[in-house]
Parts: C-alpha cells; structure tokens; sequence
C-alpha cells in the first residue's frame, strides 16, 4: 500500500441501526484487526474526526440529528455509509420513520455492504476514504 499523507481521526454515528454494524465497527479498534495500523485515530467526538462512520437507516428522529453533527464536523470531511440500512434502508425500509438511506440525508464517500459488514470490509472502506484524501 503506498503512504498515506494522512491520519485521520474516525468516529462513528449510530443513525438507528440494530447495533450490528456498530459491533463490527467496534471490532475494527480490537488488536485483531487493528485500524490503527493505517494512521487512524478512534475519537469520540464527531467536531474532531475527519471521517464519519454511520451506521443504520436514518430515521426521521436520528436524521436531523445526523445533519447536525455533519455541518458541526470541520472541512474536509469524509463519510462512510456502513451496512446495508445505511446504504439502501435494508428491511427497515419500508418503515413509517425511514428518512433515509444516508446519503439522500449528508453526502457518502464510500459505501459498505453487509448486514452487517465484518471489520475487513469496514477497514477496506476507510481506505478507500484515505485514497481519496491524497
Ligand atoms: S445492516 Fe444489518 S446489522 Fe447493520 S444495522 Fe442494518 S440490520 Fe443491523
């Protein structure tokens, strides 16, 4: 892999999802799989990070708050749609509160399917978001 010009701070965002992807996404930080051996830095707080992880469907509740903490994220900021509810909705969406999928809500940098995805698959999509920092 060529040498990244960044290390970036990643957090995550659970926009209503079953807590499936964030559990694969939780794994990601274990020494197993280790994303910290591509120079990204776990935060807590999305005003910090510079790539947003979201999980789940967006709800008609989770979604204005998920616009909220992307307008509150600094430029350039990057956004990786986890799972398939992020992605499509997934069975949830032909739901009364579906407001999604998340990209009709903020802009998506990479997109990763699964339900829910594994850890590899997750890590793939935040290099994908690294390629195109360079
Ligand atoms: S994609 Fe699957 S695991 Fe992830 S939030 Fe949706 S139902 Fe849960």
């Amino acid at each position: 892999m060529a040498l990244m010009k960044k290390s970036p701070w990643v957090a995550v965002y659970n926009a209503s999802s079953c807590n499936g992807c964030d559990l694969e996404v939780l794994a990601m930080l274990t020494p197993r799989y280790d994303i910290e051996r591509f120079g990204c830095l776990w935060r807590d707080s999305p005003r910090h990070a510079d790539i947003l992880l979201v999980t789940g469907i967006g709800t008609k509740q989770s979604a204005k708050r998920l616009k909220r903490i992307y307008d509150q994220m600094a430029s350039p900021k990057y956004v990786i749609a986890v799972g398939s509810c992020a992605i499509s909705g997934g069975v949830f969406k032909e739901g009364h509160n579906f407001a999604g999928p998340i990209d009709k809500i903020i802009p998506v940098d990479a997109y990763v399917p699964g339900c829910p995805p594994r850890p590899e698959s997750i890590i793939l999509g935040v290099v994908k978001v690294l390629e195109k920092m360079k």
